[in-house]
């Protein structure tokens, strides 16, 4: 049930050394290695399966700055611009388009929360509109009923997740940069402490520098390395339906249900935080740091079943570096949607919007969202390993900020000046007892 997804041809063997290897080709992965060969820095990337084909292109699209955590709010600011700019200077499609957000509400509460946002954001330079009910109606109107109010964030967009990952791989390699797909990091190699190389199925590629992108596979792979980075998956569920006669909005988000316009004019399905919660044995190892996080969100959190455990990328299992690993067992992580929850997301979009009677649904997949206590990911170099740079845990809102965080990244493994200030992202806020404040989104 994977969703669609664009293709790109790579070649089958990696180079014997590069100056940087990326490990994982979802956007973060791509995005670091774009920005890496922008600068002549040699680059391998690695991706156990397809570019895109995990949590890259099982999302919804949105790139927004709107109802953002303000330590992410910097990076999301910068990745609109990125996200513009790469089209610009690649000539590759991600679908990127600045078509606005729009919040319908009824509660009070939900539309005191959006105008403290609002509030916020101005001081950062964000600007957002808070729709009266005349205002909020009148945008709303494909729904055919009245609102008391709403957001219009008109600076933020979408991208096409069927495209984007391999369109940035695309220009990567057109910039020199080497891609694998179909082959997976087993682990680390280090001298005197520091990386040296990475063991990939295919070989090792000598380097000094090591990114791991590896999504939800991240946090057991830093498990062989002995580092701990308390990581948890949740399962989401989304469908698409065909194109309808009469446009509706580009990206409409309720409390209900939410709704997105894909490039080739199929809207996306899903219903915002409802996930399964499927209990694995790293997950129980790590949920009493996500007690807070969970009691936030318990409303929209749903018992799940055995998929976390089919997946394999929760192990706690030590794996050997000669014999293939978890990671070549299971290319891509494609769980089971809850037909459930894809049932009740299709009726209450049709309840929403009327038009969408006329839609077939042409497919419904899940994907596994990584978070991390805080719900904000860990970006940067692992003090116990130099040369070991982290990039996971993007927490459900990893997508818009793929630009944003692959030049971070670039910008640490180089030393270059930081595009954002790098700080809320340290993986070493982790190893304490202090979790931190979660997100807010
Ligand atoms: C249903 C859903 C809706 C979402 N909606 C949005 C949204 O609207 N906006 C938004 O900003 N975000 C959204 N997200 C979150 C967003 O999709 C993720 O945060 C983002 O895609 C994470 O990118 P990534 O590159 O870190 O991970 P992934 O895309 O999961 O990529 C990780 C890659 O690493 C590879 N890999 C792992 N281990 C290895 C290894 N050892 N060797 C080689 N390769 C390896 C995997 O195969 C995988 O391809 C949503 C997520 C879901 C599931």
């Amino acid at each position: 049930m994977s969703p669609p997804l664009h293709h790109i041809n790579t070649s089958p063997k990696p180079p014997a050394s590069a100056d940087v290897v990326v490990i994982g080709g979802g956007i973060i992965g791509v995005f670091t290695a774009y920005y890496l060969a922008k600068r002549g820095v040699s680059v391998a990337l690695v991706e156990k399966g397809r570019i895109g084909a995990e949590q890259s292109s099982r999302n919804w699209g949105w790139c927004r700055q709107q109802n953002r955590d303000a330590r992410e709010l910097p990076m999301a600011s910068k990745s609109l611009d990125l996200w513009e700019r790469f089209a610009a200077e690649s000539g590759e499609d991600t679908g990127f388009h600045r078509c606005g957000l729009l919040y319908l509400s009824n509660d009070e509460a939900e539309l005191s929360r959006w105008s403290s946002w609002r509030d916020f954001a101005k001081t950062a330079g964000v600007t957002t509109y808070m729709l009266n009910s005349r205002q909020a109606t009148q945008r709303g109107q494909a729904t055919g009923r009245a609102w008391k109010g709403g957001v219009f964030s008109p600076t933020d967009g979408t991208a096409d997740p069927a495209k984007a990952a391999p369109a940035v791989a695309a220009a990567l390699i057109k910039l020199g940069g080497s891609v694998h797909q179909n082959c997976a990091a087993r682990g680390i190699e280090t001298e005197g402490g520091r990386v040296s190389g990475v063991i990939t199925e295919a070989g090792v590629i000598k380097t000094r520098t090591a990114v791991l992108a590896g999504g939800a596979w991240a946090s057991s792979f830093c498990r062989q390395l002995g580092i701990r980075f308390p990581q948890a998956s949740i399962r989401q569920s989304i469908l698409s339906v065909s194109p309808v006669e009469h446009r509706l909005p580009d990206a409409l988000f309720t409390a209900g249900v939410s709704v997105t316009r894909r490039n080739d004019g199929r809207y996306a399905l899903a219903i915002s935080g409802r996930a399964r919660v499927d209990v694995t044995p790293q997950f129980m190892r790590f949920a009493p740091q996500f007690v807070p996080m969970f009691a936030k969100r318990w409303r929209s959190l749903l018992p799940g079943g055995l998929e976390g455990v089919r997946g394999g990328h929760e192990t706690l299992k030590r794996w050997r570096l000669d014999a293939p690993t978890p990671m070549e067992r299971v290319r891509i992580l494609d769980p089971k949607p809850d037909l459930a929850t894809v049932r009740e997301t299709h009726r209450r979009a049709v309840e929403l919007l009327p038009e969408l009677r006329e839609a077939r649904i042409t497919d419904a997949w899940a994907g596994f969202v990584d978070s991390t206590p805080d719900g904000v990911p860990g970006i940067g170099e692992v003090p116990s390993i130099p040369g070991f740079i982290l990039a996971a845990g993007f927490s459900g809102h990893g997508f818009g900020i793929g630009p944003g965080a692959g030049h971070l990244i670039a910008d640490l493994a180089t030393g270059a000046e930081p595009i954002v200030d790098p700080l809320p992202y340290r993986p070493e806020r982790f190893s304490g007892s202090a979790w931190g404040k979660v997100a807010d989104f």
